[in-house]
């Protein structure tokens, strides 16, 4: 992507970036000077729904990331973070190691998490569940084997016409 094909008349946030600009004490404005004056580290041409890009920018001294996506002329702010030195060089520009593909500003841990489905009236909570954690936003991943063991205990929940359903995974 161009920086010139940035034209972000009209900048809209999604609840991730307004939760990490409130953990960051990031404000609205902060944002408008980054999407304005940063500088276009990475592009995502490809990612669906619209193109996204990362942009540093800098508050005060400290280094920030914007996560955007450009949608004609208004740009949805994804993610704001202030990229940990453990995982970019000097600059923030290059990464150096692997990255969380939703946030794009960390890595990820083996750890348990709890799955939340929903389909309908049923809500099935699935707790104890094996999958790589991103230390940064908290989104998770799981293994093929694991994802099919979720949506098998979902469809269980939801045939049965459940409301809420708590369900522990058992695994080997
Ligand atoms: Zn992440």
């Amino acid at each position: 992507m161009n920086p010139n094909d940035i034209h972000c008349e009209n900048l809209i946030f999604s609840d991730h970036a307004i939760n990490q600009m409130f953990k960051r004490d990031i404000s609205v404005e902060n944002t408008r000077m980054i999407v304005d004056f940063g500088e276009i580290i990475q592009d995502y041409p490809d990612d669906k729904p619209f193109p996204n890009c990362l942009l540093l920018g800098h508050i005060s001294k400290r280094p920030i990331h914007l996560v955007i996506g450009v949608n004609k002329n208004e740009c949805v702010v994804i993610t704001a973070n202030e990229p940990d030195p453990k995982l970019w060089d000097g600059n923030f520009k290059m990464k150096t190691k692997l990255e969380c593909s939703l946030c794009k500003n960390g890595t990820t841990e083996k750890g348990y998490v709890t799955v939340t489905l929903e389909k309908g009236e049923t809500i099935v909570l699935i707790k104890n569940v094996p999958a790589e954690v991103c230390t940064n936003c908290g989104h998770y991943y799981l293994s093929a084997e694991t994802t099919q063991l979720v949506l098998d205990k979902g469809k269980e929940a939801y045939e049965k016409g459940t409301e809420l359903e708590v369900v522990k995974l058992q695994v080997a």
